[in-house]
């Protein structure tokens, strides 16, 4: 399936989501929210500005208002093709007038209000100066779970683009490894994603032998040798929604020590992903994932949390970490990705993007999660 998310949601979908993000702000005791381009403006409305660059792009939502989208007169033609455009108000300003103080004179009172992450400092700063008194919280921050569960279209575009990554897998598993750098690894696979439908690679990780040990080596000059064990992690954005899935390949026959090692993983995975369940609290599927390796005598070597949100982007809330106690519910996607690093030697990662169902969690990569001996 092709297309891109302008055409799977309608002005509809996007009313919704800018409604219940205003509710959810006001419930969170905040004035309303700033939208700047990104991530949440794309999930709100479906815009992307041509161009991220210093003229202000700000989405003004608050309850009981209706949703003003303030853009550059230039790229107000470009705004009002965007599908959520029918859903919000275009209040465009021209080079020379002050789009601060237009934002500041919708937004009325000053107050306490969400802010995207990504929003320039240099935006923010003016806004502060034309809202004395005003004063902002991190969007992520303030609402963590307002992407968090996705509606059934989301979720189809979810495992598409989980199954694009699994083809990834089925065909990088049968390319040479020995004698090849890992950077032309890494390239096969960002190749490989484009060709199965990805229009942004975010990581392609082939981090062999003892740079496995290194979670986030990037792909480097290292030429992979026979024996190598090998942690591949890769993904991006397909039509809008996110994939990353890991798995780890070994180059000829393992050690025992190395297969005993990957089955660990693969028992941790398995038990981070039987954790999941509606109700349970995201901590949850990163103590069980956790208990197997440390009940093995590793688990000062699983050094990062189980597991990240993904959705519109690849990493984001909610987190499968020690002390996240929101629970899990229907509709979430995250990664489930228990790793072991042995420094100087080798590292083990597998990880799937799992969704949350009525009665459980469901797989969205499906590839072997046995250790592929690859050539
Ligand atoms: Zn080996
Ligand atoms: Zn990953
Ligand atoms: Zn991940």
């Amino acid at each position: 399936m092709t297309g891109s998310t302008a055409a799977t949601f309608t002005a509809d979908d996007y009313r919704a989501r800018m409604e219940r993000a205003a509710l959810e702000a006001a419930e969170a005791g905040l004035a309303g929210l700033l939208v700047a381009p990104g991530p949440d403006l794309v999930w709100l409305t479906g815009y992307t500005p041509p161009a991220v660059t210093e003229r202000l792009t700000l989405l003004v939502l608050a309850a009981g208002q209706d949703p003003v989208l303030v853009v550059p007169a230039l790229e107000a033609p470009d705004a009002h093709r965007a599908a959520g455009a029918a859903a919000l108000t275009l209040r465009d300003w021209t080079d020379g007038k002050d789009p601060y103080a237009a934002t500041a004179a919708l937004l009325g009172v000053s107050g306490r209000f969400g802010i995207s992450d990504n929003a320039w400092a240099l935006h923010l700063l003016a806004l502060q100066q034309a809202l004395p008194g005003s004063s902002y919280a991190s969007l992520t921050e303030a609402l963590p779970m307002l992407r968090a569960v996705k509606d059934t279209a989301e979720l189809g575009l979810m495992a598409a683009a989980g199954a694009a990554a699994d083809a990834t897998f089925e065909e990088i598993r049968g390319v040479p490894f020995a004698g090849r750098r890992e950077s032309e690894v890494a390239a096969d696979l960002d190749r490989l994603l484009r060709r199965h439908g990805h229009e942004q690679v975010d990581f392609t990780i082939v981090a062999s032998g003892p740079n496995g040990a290194d979670p986030h080596h990037e792909a480097g000059d290292r030429v992979i040798a026979r024996g190598d064990m090998i942690v591949l992690d890769f993904g991006g954005l397909r039509d809008g929604y996110g994939s990353d899935t890991s798995r780890t390949v070994h180059v000829g026959e393992p050690t025992d020590e190395e297969r005993r090692v990957h089955d660990l993983v693969r028992e941790a995975q398995e038990a981070g992903f039987r954790a999941v369940r509606p109700g349970a609290a995201c901590q949850d599927v990163d103590r069980a994932a956790r208990r197997v390796i440390a009940d093995a005598g590793y688990g000062e070597y699983f050094i990062h949390r189980t597991g990240h949100g993904i959705g519109v982007t690849t990493h984001e809330p909610p987190y499968m970490i020690e002390g996240e106690e929101r629970p899990l519910v229907p509709g979430m996607c995250f990664s489930v990705e228990p790793g072991i690093y042995l420094p100087g030697r080798f590292g083990v990662r597998i990880e799937d993007i799992v969704t949350v169902t009525e009665d459980g969690g469901r797989r969205l990569n499906t590839t072997t999660r046995e250790l592929v001996i690859v050539e």
